[in-house]
């Protein structure tokens, strides 16, 4: 058993919890980052080689969060010495004359991103890789791109420590307290770790986290959803150099998938279909129902793509209600801070929310308006 001080502890080490670390850190704070395992690791929400980062959203709250959040990736990529995302273009099919069209375009436009839209037989003889049929049109917006995922979490991680915080791996909290106006935690195998403030970005675990602190405060669902590679046959290059990002809004749940990166065969996956994880240590959940839809969905949509899958990935997103964030202090506890609630698109915001959990964790208040994040959303009526 072992004591230790910190300015601030940040639990979890996913993509929040480090890029929160590492800007502590490049600021001078002394910072203790804690993980249950050794990420970047298949149990969580951030593993794997690549994440969508864009800035068509039909709602306009993220375009503007994408405006911070690209020119941090850049400079975290200096940083890390190593490109940690790379531009491929974002192609967004919706439904000629759909809702979701007009709000991605209104809130493209809102913030002066340029866009394009192409109707079906245009998109077809630009993005051999696609095919549309001509009820759908396509967003194509150029600076849509991908974050390489395991990339960006040991960059994090790497820059952290590089600064001055300390990692702790394999360490499992149990308990978070407050102590006075700090925070003591204390982990399964007796270690007590007490500072001035806290961050708890646990994932899917979240929950787990704050039963004691704050029971039934935020209402979390942890959801196990499945993505499989599939690959390519024929000529046509569905590299990142020549594929951009695909949000497919013709279902009512949407499709998306990334060009080929690292993992042969490119990625499929089907926003926030999945099953509930009622226990976060559960490994794997058995779903039937994902892989027979996505293979569908190749058929249809990727005429260069085989349906027989050559990986399938499980990951985990950390639902609200609204699919808003959570980013925000305890109620009557500002000494801790809470990052959850990232419902599947929380990666290309990591290094701008980054530096807003380092200003709650500092005392400061955020450049950027996040009244949007607050947890009284779900305490008023
Ligand atoms: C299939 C899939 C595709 C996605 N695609 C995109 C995309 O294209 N673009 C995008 O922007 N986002 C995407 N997302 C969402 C994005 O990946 C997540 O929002 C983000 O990774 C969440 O990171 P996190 O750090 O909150 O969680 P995690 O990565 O799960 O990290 C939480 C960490 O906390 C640790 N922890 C938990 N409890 C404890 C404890 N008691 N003690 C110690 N440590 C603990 C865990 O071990 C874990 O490492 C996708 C997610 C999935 C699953």
């Amino acid at each position: 058993m072992k004591t230790e001080h910190y300015e601030t502890i940040v639990i979890g080490s996913g993509v929040i919890g480090a890029a929160a670390a590492a800007t502590l850190a490049q600021r001078g704070r002394r910072v203790g980052l804690l993980d249950q395992f050794a990420p970047p690791h298949i149990r969580g929400s951030s593993h794997g080689d690549g994440r969508i980062i864009r800035y068509a959203y039909p709602d306009a709250l993220y375009v503007d969060l994408a405006r911070h959040a690209y020119p941090l990736w850049q400079a975290w990529s200096e940083r890390a010495g190593e490109p940690l995302y790379e531009i491929t273009g974002g192609w967004d099919c919706v439904p000629v004359g759909s809702s979701v069209m007009a709000d991605i375009e209104r809130a493209l436009t809102t913030y002066a991103i340029p866009y394009e839209r192409l109707n079906s037989a245009e998109s077809n003889r630009r993005f051999p890789q696609f095919h549309v049929d001509d009820d759908l049109a396509v967003i194509y917006q150029p600076d849509g791109g991908v974050a390489f995922a395991d990339k960006t979490v040991r960059a994090f991680r790497r820059l952290a420590q590089r600064d001055g915080a300390t990692l702790i791996d394999n360490l499992r909290v149990v308990s978070i307290e407050p102590d006075g106006v700090g925070v003591r935690v204390a982990s399964a195998t007796g270690d007590v770790i007490s500072a001035e403030t806290a961050i708890i970005a646990g994932g899917s675990w979240t929950g787990h986290l704050l039963v004691h602190l704050a029971p039934g405060l935020l209402p979390l669902v942890s959801l196990q959803v499945q993505v499989a590679h599939f690959p390519v046959q024929g000529n046509v290059d569905h590299t990142k150099n020549a594929m951009p990002y695909f949000i497919d809004y013709s279902t009512p749940l949407p499709h998306y998938g990334l060009p080929q990166i690292d993992v042969p065969g490119i990625k499929v996956g089907w926003h926030m279909h999945g099953v509930v994880l009622d226990d976060p240590d559960i490994e794997t959940i058995v779903d039937d129902t994902t892989l027979p839809d996505l293979q569908a969905y190749v058929r249809r949509r990727l005429p260069h793509v085989s349906p027989e899958p050559s990986k399938i990935i499980t990951c985990r997103y950390m639902m609200t209600p609204d699919e808003h964030f959570v980013l925000d202090t305890l109620p009557g506890l500002p000494q801790i801070t809470v990052a959850t609630g990232f419902s599947g698109h929380g990666f290309k915001f990591a290094p701008v929310i980054g530096a807003i959990l380092a200003d709650l964790a500092s005392g400061l208040r955020p450049e950027i308006d996040i009244s949007e994040f607050g947890i009284g959303r779900f305490t008023t009526t």
